[in-house]
């Protein structure tokens, strides 16, 4: 059998299913691409650029254009709203398919926590201007979104994301109770939306503003010891390019550790340490005061017993990258364990992308924290380690 024509199902068409899917389509490959959601983008689709005067390069915008890319390519199948239910290997794989409900969960609010009905209408504003899935009313198109509930394919690439922390674990921080407690997922969302940030409260721009770091990620209490590489950089360049916009606005990071952010680093660190005020200790708790603003505390030094006390308007939780809820059960039907912190485990160490079933790769944060542009280059690396394994496969 020649490579062009072998068939690839890649699970998930967030930033990393969709270059994997671009990827192996430009490489000759007839690429399914199946997303549980009823559009294409996953978490990425939703965030807010951050530039300043110049370019932050978040790459939130890169999730756009590779849509589109995967849009217009011909050699690649949609499927929207849809899920692997069962897959049989036998030479190849045989996969089942099903239509999923997605009056409840789309992606948009998939975490599950997130209850901003504006994020999804933005993000759902904009898969609707594709009129190559949507039909006049907003329905899906039967056509150009998959009614298959069969596959047979050469290779799967598992490329299903992850779930950002639900604040509501951390109950001191009273994520459900007070408005403007919000996460860093809504804080992206409704910047995306509004193009400015707003207190959910009242409508009204913020004039202090507190962004708490390691939120369910490095917590040792809670079992989850990594690093999510990620929101170190989303809060920061969110917090400049607020403060671009408002040069009054007084903006406080409570950190653990600072983690890189990219190339410019250094300069960008010494950059934000100009404008903001950078407390290196974690606030116990909220209360909300009465003239509707939240109070915090917080430990003046490590190892102090002296606690300080200071109001903000807005407090933003910067959660982190944890596993799937899907991965246990995707885990069993793709046949390709997880590691230790309940994401996809890769069998070699110099190969990031194989996993320990043959012939199943994996692309993106499936595998554990990754930014954008990270994503896109482990996906470029899956879609090149599947082209090898077709050919010997051949
Ligand atoms: C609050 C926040 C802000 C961030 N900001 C930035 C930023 O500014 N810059 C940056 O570089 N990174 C940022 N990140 C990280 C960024 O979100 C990830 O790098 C990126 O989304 C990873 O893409 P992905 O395709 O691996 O996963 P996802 O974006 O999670 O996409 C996975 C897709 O798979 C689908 N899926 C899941 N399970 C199934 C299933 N069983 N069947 C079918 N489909 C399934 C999902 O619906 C989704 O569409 C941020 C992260 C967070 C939490
Ligand atoms: S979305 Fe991010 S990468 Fe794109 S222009 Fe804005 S700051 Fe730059
Ligand atoms: S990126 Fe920053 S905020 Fe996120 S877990 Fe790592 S150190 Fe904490």
């Amino acid at each position: 059998m020649s490579t062009e024509s072998k068939k690839v199902m890649v699970i998930g068409g967030g930033i990393a299913g969709l270059t994997a899917a671009w990827e192996l389509a430009g490489l000759g490959a007839e690429v399914a691409l199946v997303e549980k959601a009823d559009f294409l983008g996953g978490h990425a689709i939703q965030y807010a650029c951050k530039a300043t005067d110049e370019c932050r390069q978040c790459g939130a915008c890169a999730v756009e254009k590779m849509l589109k890319n995967v849009v217009n390519e011909p050699a690649i199948s949609v499927h929207l709203a849809t899920e692997v239910t069962g897959i049989n290997k036998n030479g190849n794989f045989k996969v089942s398919l099903k239509k999923g409900d997605v009056s409840k969960d789309t992606a948009a609010c998939a975490d599950g926590y997130t209850a901003n009905p504006a994020g999804c209408t933005a993000v759902k504003g904009y898969s609707l201007n594709n009129a190559k899935f949507y039909q006049a009313d907003g329905s899906l198109n039967p056509e150009t979104t998959g009614n298959a509930d069969a596959l047979e394919v050469d290779a799967v690439v598992v490329a299903t994301g992850f779930n950002a922390f639900d604040p509501r674990i951390k109950s001191t921080y009273r994520y459900d109770e007070l408005d403007n407690v919000i996460s860093g997922l809504d804080l992206e969302k409704g910047k995306r939306a509004n193009g400015v940030v707003l207190r959910p409260s009242d409508g009204q721009p913020p004039k202090k503003v507190a962004f708490i770091q390691c939120v369910g990620s490095r917590d040792e209490r809670l079992g989850n010891l990594w690093c999510s590489q990620v929101c170190c950089p989303y809060a920061l360049r969110t917090a400049q390019s607020m403060k671009h916009k408002d040069p009054e606005l007084e903006i406080t990071i409570f950190y653990m550790d600072i983690q890189n952010t990219g190339n410019d680093f250094p300069v960008f660190y010494q950059q934000c340490k100009d404008e903001m005020t950078f407390v290196r200790n974690i606030p116990v708790d909220m209360y909300k005061t009465d003239d509707d603003r939240i109070r915090t505390r917080f430990m003046a030094a490590e190892g102090s017993s002296e606690a300080i006390q200071e109001v903000f308007d807005l407090v933003v939780l910067s959660v982190g990258i944890m596993p799937s809820a899907d991965n246990a059960a995707l885990a069993e039907t793709v046949g390709a364990p997880l590691n230790g912190d309940g994401f996809f485990a890769c069998a070699e160490k110099l190969n990031r992308v194989t996993t320990g079933q043959e012939g199943v790769f994996v692309a993106g944060t499936a595998s554990g924290p990754k930014t954008i542009a990270e994503s896109i280059v482990h996906a470029g690396q899956s879609a090149g380690e599947v082209m090898k394994y077709l050919g010997r496969a051949s």
